[in-house]
């Protein structure tokens, strides 16, 4: 930065993958930006609202690390130490399983000036690409967003007894742990039947969705071959979807969104 000092980090939601899902106020800090910082999870089509800044490929992958997260930390100081304007490009919504709390606090203990942009989360994004409204005033009044994996030490995934007894259950990064999933909630007495659909790539040209039951999820997600990124949405509501599945009979298979 000239003159010392630092620029600010703005930690922005790029939603679950349509672009159109961005917010204005995240595009227009994309054109004003010097550097992006993306995530493997932001469609990096949106870099071309930020034709003029660095851009800089920050991705995980679910498996394969490419950065870990300290090293991600380390960029974004680095850049706020010579560019007045960083966006840090996150999938969905930065606050939301994303580490973005751990980014902003790395940013705070340095005294780097920052901003939270919200986004489109990938548990609201792809539940209304798929046709599945996540409450509805007949069938559920409550819906939870938890984690399926929980990170080294924390295996046993404690929450899933304690929140996930009722109401529509979104479950993130439940896709490698999918049969310890199912396990566990049918263990907590959600009924084998309970309707439950699994969405890969929501909001993208290639999104799938997959409807089951809580008893045979992992067995049809398995034939199906289905990866990561995805989503689970268990719950009555799922079952809404055969007649509200809009986006896959108008777009999906396409290569682009059409204008
Ligand atoms: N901050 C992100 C979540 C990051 S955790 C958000 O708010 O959406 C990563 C997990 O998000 C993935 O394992 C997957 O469960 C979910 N996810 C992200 N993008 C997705 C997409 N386009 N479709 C389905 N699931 C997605």
């Amino acid at each position: 930065m000239m003159g010392g000092g630092y620029g600010t980090v703005y930690l922005v939601g790029a939603g679950p993958g349509d672009p159109g899902l961005i917010t204005v106020r995240g595009r227009d800090l994309l054109e004003r930006a010097d550097a992006v910082v993306y995530d493997y999870l932001a469609n990096d089509a949106l870099l071309a609202y930020a034709p003029r800044a660095e851009h800089i490929f920050a991705g995980k992958r679910p498996g394969g690390h490419l950065l870990p997260q300290e090293e991600i930390n380390r960029i974004l100081v680095a850049c706020a130490r010579r560019l007045s304007c960083v966006v840090r490009l996150k999938g969905g919504d930065p606050f939301v399983f994303g580490r973005g709390g751990e980014e902003a606090l790395a940013l705070a203990d340095q005294g780097i000036p920052f901003e939270i942009v919200p986004g489109v989360t990938a548990g609201v994004g792809a539940p209304a690409y798929a046709g599945i409204p996540l409450t509805h005033r007949r069938i559920t009044q409550s819906v939870t967003f938890v984690t399926g994996h929980c990170g080294a030490g924390q295996d046993e995934g404690p929450e899933l007894s304690r929140l996930a007894e009722e109401g529509t259950l979104v479950v993130y990064m439940g896709v490698k742990r999918l049969a310890h999933v199912v396990a566990r909630l049918i263990a907590i007495g959600r009924s084998p039947a309970t309707p439950a659909a699994i969405v890969e790539w929501g909001t993208y040209p290639r999104q799938r969705t997959l409807v089951a039951t809580l008893a045979t999820l992992e067995e049809e997600s398995r034939r199906a071959v289905i990866d990561p990124p995805a989503i689970l949405i268990i719950g009555e509501v799922v079952a809404l979807r055969e007649q509200l599945h809009w986006f896959e009979r108008r777009w999906a298979g396409r290569e682009e969104y059409p204008a």
